[in-house]
């Protein structure tokens, strides 16, 4: 087993208390679990009943979201407003579709993606934005985008590099793709980790979300797959959930140590004159 993103080997790191096993890589520590979870487990998520666990509506009404999930989806999309240029707006993965539903609010046009075929039929005429199914990877678009929002989605895929690649075709020249992702050195998963190693823990790496998650990462081995896909990372840093901002939090960020990795990457401009400007160089 291989790093996808380094070619070294990858360690054998034990396994998770469902017997799943677990990877990991000595050089960027990126972590997969084996086997990874196709998109046939694409069945998973059209569970409708996948999407009443975080706060959200599994009907998808916006006024029946928990007013967390709306204070978090402001927050990323403060965060996006922040960091990122343009008026329009694809969410790979949007579940519950509160994202584009808030971005339209605020002048983006908005649309998302879902493997999920109950989210596909019912979220486009809850929210008034179309929703295109299958992975990224498979839909035909007929157009590219400023932004591209992964958010809480790169972990869930059978192939981050291919899905940065296809994100990265799929935007204008200078766009950007926003991931969130839980990050594997946060404080948090540290201590998971140590304790699930010695056995201190009832049901061992449970933390990781295997079998949800294929692959957990961190802030150093997403800016390698940013460069392995031609794409300039301009932001990372870690963040945690908008209300649980205290003192010990905010100090966890600075330190890189807080729940989710926020990264953003950049399309470079006009990429065939890269070439042209070495061999006019040569
Ligand atoms: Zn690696």
């Amino acid at each position: 087993m291989h790093c996808i993103l380094c070619n070294v080997l990858m360690e054998d790191f034990g396994r998770d208390f469902n017997g799943v096993q677990i990877y990991r890589c000595p050089e960027c520590m990126l972590v997969k679990a084996e086997p990874v979870q196709s998109g046939a487990s694409a069945e998973m998520y059209d569970d409708p009943e996948y999407f009443s666990g975080w706060g959200s509506d599994k009907d998808f009404d916006a006024g029946s979201h928990d007013e967390n999930l709306h204070q978090l989806t402001n927050q990323y999309l403060d965060f996006i407003g922040a960091h990122t240029e343009g008026q329009t707006l694809l969410d790979v993965g949007t579940g519950h579709g509160l994202l584009p539903l808030l971005a339209t609010k605020r002048g983006y046009r908005a649309e998302g993606t879902d493997v999920s075929r109950h989210v596909c039929e019912n979220l486009p005429a809850k929210i008034g934005v179309p929703v295109h199914h299958g992975s990224i990877e498979e839909i035909r678009f007929d157009k590219s985008y400023d932004i591209i929002t992964l958010i809480h989605v790169l972990e869930h895929t059978e192939s981050p590099v291919s899905t940065i690649k296809r994100c990265k075709e799929l935007l204008n020249d200078g766009g950007f793709i926003v991931v969130v992702v839980p990050n594997y050195r946060s404080l948090d998963t540290r201590i998971k980790d140590f304790l699930s190693k010695r056995n201190l823990k009832s049901r061992p790496f449970k933390h990781l979300a295997l079998g949800h998650h294929n692959y957990v990462f961190s802030l150093e081995n997403l800016e390698l797959l940013g460069r392995l896909s031609g794409l300039e990372t301009v932001y990372k840093g870690t963040g945690g959930a908008s209300w649980k901002q205290d003192p010990f939090n905010r100090l966890l960020a600075r330190m890189n140590m807080a729940t989710w990795c926020y990264v953003v990457y950049r399309k470079p401009e006009q990429e065939a004159s890269a070439t042209g400007d070495r061999a006019h160089a040569a």
